[in-house]
């Protein structure tokens, strides 16, 4: 490794061993930039020290709140924040996947604007894509927005909009001419949540919680200077951001190979559920093989997306390929949580009760939660329509 990496490292080692306050060590929250949300002291000093040095987007421009380094630069940091079990200081839709976005469509005025909003965590994103007709075939969508001078009025519905009661901003896909075939006629527009033309209505699930809503949209208003790219011409951005979305869900990027699998919450070493679960000797020995079958996938599939990031020097996603490694990257992590909760056998299985450990507990939820992995960002069919056609030509 050259003199001025390894320098670089060494000044970003000491500089987090200085500044990396305690509580964002470890697993626990992470900031999402909500305005709406209290987070706690530890979680909002570690935002503010790596907003100041532009590590929250390290390789955004310094102009929009980044820092400009290259990708082994970023790959160096990430590394050091491993290495000391640091939570990344800031996620959230603006970071991974609109600021990605504009970086590449937004005017000189929005990028300054959001760009800048996102980097220090001051606004939350929420993507206002789905609708209750519209989801594999998202460019069925019907929520509308004709243009009133200076601002949009948009009428209609969304759904499934993850985090959408903590959100400050949505970006949107709307119609705005419904006179033409339906890939056409679409624009990608930034509205403030905080209107009275918008409703949400968080979906409650069984357990209780409700990490999406329903969003109403009834004369919402966007400003014409936050539609991104032209009029009517929004499919392609969706799309764009789409696979900036699946790049991270793929596990792509500076940190890809070395983060942990898409959707696992619960991360446990399946060797070592083997060793503490593991007494009859019949079903440890199959288990034993899964368990190694699955550390294989685990093995290759890492490496493909480190040689994966590592091709993608100048750090952009890749455009439909991404498709192969949310396929791959959601199978994976689906199979990881459904091992583990049949190695806890009958303990894997419980939702509240005593006699479960916490960790028992949180396993079976991380399995539950898991099945959406294949559904969120478009379903494994839906991937695997997009490899075949986009990928691999095939004919339609
Ligand atoms: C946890 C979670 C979070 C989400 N967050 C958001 C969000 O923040 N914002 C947002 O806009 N959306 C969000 N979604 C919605 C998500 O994008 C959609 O659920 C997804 O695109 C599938 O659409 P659908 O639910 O309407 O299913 P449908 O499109 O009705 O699909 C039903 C079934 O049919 C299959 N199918 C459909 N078309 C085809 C085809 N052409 N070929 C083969 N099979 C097909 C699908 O694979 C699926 O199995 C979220 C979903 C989940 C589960």
């Amino acid at each position: 490794m050259n003199e001025a990496l390894e320098q670089f490292r060494s000044e970003t080692r000491a500089w987090l061993a200085a500044n990396c306050p305690v509580g964002a060590r470890g697993p626990g929250e992470i900031h999402s930039g909500s305005t709406k949300v209290v987070f706690q002291p530890d979680t909002q000093q570690w935002l503010k020290v790596m907003a100041e040095r532009g590590w929250t987007v390290p390789q955004w421009p310094k102009e929009y709140g980044g820092a400009d380094l290259s990708l082994a630069e970023t790959q160096i940091l990430y590394e050091e924040m491993q290495a000391i079990d640091a939570r990344p200081p800031l996620m959230n839709m603006g970071t991974r996947m609109l600021g990605p976005t504009l970086l590449e469509h937004g005017t000189e005025d929005q990028k300054r604007r959001h760009l800048t909003l996102i980097a220090k965590g001051g606004a939350a994103w929420c993507q206002g894509y789905s609708e209750p007709g519209a989801g594999s075939d998202l460019a069925a969508l019907n929520t509308k927005a004709v243009l009133h001078g200076d601002h949009f009025q948009i009428d209609g519905q969304k759904i499934w909009t993850s985090g959408a009661q903590y959100a400050d901003w949505m970006f949107c896909l709307v119609r705005t001419d419904p006179s033409v075939p339906k890939h056409q006629g679409i624009s990608f527009v930034l509205l403030p949540m905080d209107q009275p033309g918008v409703t949400i209505k968080p979906i409650q699930l069984i357990s209780g919680s409700s990490p999406f809503c329903e969003t109403f949209l009834d004369g919402a208003l966007a400003e014409k200077r936050d539609l991104v790219g032209t009029l009517n011409e929004g499919w392609g951005i969706g799309k764009r951001l789409l696979q900036h979305e699946r790049s991270g869900q793929g596990g792509l990027g500076p940190s890809a190979g070395r983060s942990r699998p898409v959707g696992v919450t619960v991360d446990l070493d399946l060797t070592d559920l083997l060793r503490r679960y593991g007494s009859d000797p019949v079903q440890t020995a199959s288990q034993r093989d899964e368990v190694i079958q699955w550390q294989m996938r685990s093995r290759a599939f890492s490496l493909t997306q480190r040689r994966m990031g590592e091709e993608a020097r100048g750090g952009a996603a890749p455009g439909a390929a991404t498709s192969m490694f949310k396929l791959y990257g959601a199978s994976l992590a689906q199979d990881k949580q459904a091992l583990t909760a049949d190695l806890m056998g009958s303990q894997g299985m419980g939702w509240e009760a005593a006699g479960f450990s916490s960790e028992e507990l949180g396993a079976t939820r991380s399995w539950l939660a898991s099945r959406a992995v294949t559904i969120y960002g478009g379903t494994n069919e839906v991937q695997a329509n997009i490899i075949a056609k986009r990928v691999l030509g095939l004919p339609d």
